[in-house]
């Protein structure tokens, strides 16, 4: 039976449409290309088991054909987009989540939600394991992210216990690797772009802030792992090796120009001061752990960006 993935035209989504053709499945893609682009999906575009539908999930969809897997992740994703469009966010959360979980409700298909670190907020436990219940500022700037992925797994817990549906919830931490738009003001296409470009990498706050990076296919395995099991609570699923934004801005000195200068920028509000995932659950539950290290994956995303022709 055909996959549902919304949010295909993404970077994410776009490696997973790719995972599941490889594996021999059918598969339509669903995105309103706020974020995305057809360009990530240009190579799939003549695929035999390959249907793409522009579409926005908050709105109503009747769908001719019976779905076997929705995979939903459909979302702005980066702070800069998700603090432009705050009303479509906390939409594409609550509503669009929703729309998605229907038609697996009516498929009697199987349904994976991606949502987010963000849900820890900024954390007061470290690293964040799936119990913790999370810090986050319920009405500052970041909130239109944070609750909608909250509301978001709520409802899906209730979709399992009212209705019985095959849920999973993946807590996604960074991830990177080509198809990131370079422009999205996230870190790794910040830094790799103000380095192609030769210009200062642009810090913010004092770079003692923490993250850890999951390459692109690490993440897509670990989904895929997830859709099949039977655990319905969140699994996180990301990259364990932390590091400091100032760490981070010198390894990618290292990789492209060590000359390339510095430069500090004020902190945006509510930005998490340290994060890295517990993935014991994933280890245990889904034999899964990433594979990739930073610097391979990030000389595949620098090769990427080089070779992107202007949008
Ligand atoms: P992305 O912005 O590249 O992809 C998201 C896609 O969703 C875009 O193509 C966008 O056009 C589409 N979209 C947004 N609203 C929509 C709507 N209402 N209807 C249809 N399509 C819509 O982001 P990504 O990094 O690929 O993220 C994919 C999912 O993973 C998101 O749900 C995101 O919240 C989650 N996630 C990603 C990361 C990460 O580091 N990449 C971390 C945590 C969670
Ligand atoms: N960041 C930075 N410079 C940039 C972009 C981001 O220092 O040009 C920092 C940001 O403040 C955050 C970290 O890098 O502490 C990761 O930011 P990103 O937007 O990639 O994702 P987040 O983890 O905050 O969702």
């Amino acid at each position: 039976m055909e996959h549902l993935v919304s949010g295909a035209a993404g970077f994410i989504g776009s490696h997973l449409c790719e995972r599941l053709l490889a594996d021999g499945h059918s598969v339509l893609g669903l995105d309103n290309l706020i974020t995305g682009s057809r360009r990530n999906l240009a190579h799939l575009a003549n695929h035999s088991r390959f249907r793409f539908m522009e579409h926005d999930v908050t709105q109503p969809l009747e769908l001719a054909g019976r779905f076997g897997q929705v995979w939903h992740l459909a979302s702005l994703a980066s702070p800069k987009e998700y603090l432009a469009h705050p009303i479509e966010t906390l939409e594409s959360g609550s509503t669009g989540t929703r729309n998605m979980l229907e038609i697996a409700r009516r498929d009697e298909a199987r349904v994976l939600v991606t949502s987010t670190s963000e849900c820890y907020g900024d954390p007061l436990q470290h690293p964040q394991v799936e119990t913790y219940w999370g810090n986050v500022n319920p009405v500052g700037v970041r909130s239109c992210y944070d609750e909608s992925k909250r509301y978001a797994e709520a409802m899906t817990m209730a979709y399992h216990r009212y209705y019985g549906v095959r849920t999973n919830i993946a807590r996604i931490f960074n991830t990177f690797g080509p198809r990131m738009a370079l422009k999205d003001g996230r870190v790794v296409p910040a830094f790799l772009d103000q380095a192609l470009q030769g210009q200062p990498l642009t810090i913010f706050g004092d770079g003692t802030q923490t993250r850890s990076f999951c390459y692109v296919s690490d993440m897509v395995d670990g989904l895929v792992r997830l859709a099949s099991s039977e655990e319905r609570l969140p699994v996180n699923l990301g990259n364990p090796v932390e590091l400091t934004i100032l760490e981070f801005a010198e390894r990618i000195r290292r990789l492209m120009d060590a000359e390339l200068p510095i430069v500090f920028e004020p902190l945006p509000q509510d930005d998490p001061q340290k994060r890295r995932p517990d993935i014991t659950k994933a280890k245990r539950l889904l034999g899964w752990e990433p594979k990739v290290n930073l610097e391979d994956g990030l000389r595949e995303t620098v090769e990427y960006f080089r070779a992107l022709a202007p949008a």
